[in-house]
Formats: structure tokens, C-alpha cells, sequence
């Protein structure tokens, strides 16, 4: 969690202390989201169901890197608390409870969690491109399906973001560079 660490210096110690917790529920909807501890540490949960539909390990850095992104970005506090499920493949659980003008600004933290995700998981050791095979699955299942009401991106959009963190990630271990999502390009 490197980067978390570059990017928490200054807010306190336990800000990348993260807990990783798997729900047993294999009848419930994929489901998979960020929250705190109460004594204020972050957590990831992700369910059995999602689990089961993840194929390799690049996937599964994928969904962990972009929850731990929403951390890192402190997307928590920018959505009033926001203990959402994330959705990553069609028939998922996703999508908050908002009205309808945070739809918008919530497919736009989701974008960001999929840019800073993809740069987690490279410098974890996994393969960004690879795992946004669960986007790719999502947009061939669900085709045009998606709402413009719904909480996430369209898992196109999706591709495209990661898409591009995975080509400023080569610009930047071409230049020489430890790969940092600083630059991310206006979502
Ligand atoms: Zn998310």
C-alpha cells in the first residue's frame, strides 16, 4: 500500500492499516464496498458472491485496488459517509441511495477509484489491464442496459479510464518513474 502511504502522510497513522473482510453469501448479489472501522481504520469488504465470479488474481487486485482507492481518495468523507456497494459486473448490487444530482458526481468518484485502482494494482504486482476484464465482461453482458439514473459508469467508461492509467503508467516506468495517479486526466 505505498501509495496510500505517499498520499497519507500527513493524515495520520492508521489511514492505510486496512482489514480485509470476505461475507459468506453466496445467494446475496456480488457485492463489494469501503467503510471504517469504529475506531477508524479502513475496511474492504467483499462477498463470497463476487468472489466467485472473479477468474484470476489480476481481477481480484482489481475490485480490492478500487475499493482501497475510494480510502486512499478519502471518497468516504466526499460522499457524506457513503458505505455503498460497489457494482463491477451486470446483476450487481450497486448504487447508493442519492439523489439524483450526486448520481452524476458519484460516477465521477467511481472513475477516479478505477484510475487510482489501476495504479495500485500495478505497483501491488498485478496486471491492471488483465483484471479490468471484469469491466469487459460487464459491458458485453450488459450492452446498452446501463442508465443514465444509475449510480456507476458504464462499464465502457470504465475500460477507457483504466485504459488510460495503464498508458500513463508505461509513460511513466519508461521515464524511469515509480507510477503515481497524481495526474489524473479530468473524469
Ligand atoms: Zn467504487
Amino acid at each position: 500500500m505505498s501509495i496510500c502511504a505517499e498520499r497519507a502522510a500527513a493524515d495520520g497513522l492508521d489511514a492505510c492499516d486496512f482489514t480485509f473482510v470476505l461475507v459468506e453469501a453466496p445467494t446475496a448479489p456480488p457485492n463489494a464496498f469501503q467503510t471504517r472501522s469504529s475506531d477508524g481504520k479502513p475496511v474492504i469488504t467483499v462477498n463470497s458472491s463476487l468472489l466467485a465470479q472473479l477468474r484470476d488474481d489480476d481481477e481480484l487486485a482489481t475490485v480490492l485496488s478500487h475499493e482501497a482507492a475510494h480510502h486512499v481518495a478519502g471518497h468516504i468523507d466526499r460522499m457524506n459517509d457513503r458505505t455503498s456497494p460497489d457494482a463491477f459486473l451486470p446483476g450487481d448490487a450497486g448504487g447508493y441511495t442519492a439523489q439524483s444530482d450526486g448520481r452524476a458526481r458519484g460516477r465521477a468518484l467511481e472513475l477516479e477509484a478505477d484510475w487510482i485502482g489501476a495504479f495500485i494494482a500495478e505497483r501491488s504486482g498485478y496486471d491492471p489491464a488483465h483484471g479490468a476484464n471484469i469491466f469487459e465482461r460487464a459491458a458485453t453482458k450488459q450492452g446498452a442496459k446501463t442508465s443514465r439514473t444509475s449510480s456507476h459508469p458504464d462499464p465502457s467508461q470504465r475500460l477507457e479510464v483504466v485504459a488510460a492509467a495503464v498508458a500513463e503508467i508505461g509513460r511513466q516506468r519508461s521515464a524511469g518513474l515509480t507510477p503515481r495517479p497524481e495526474s489524473a486526466p479530468a473524469l
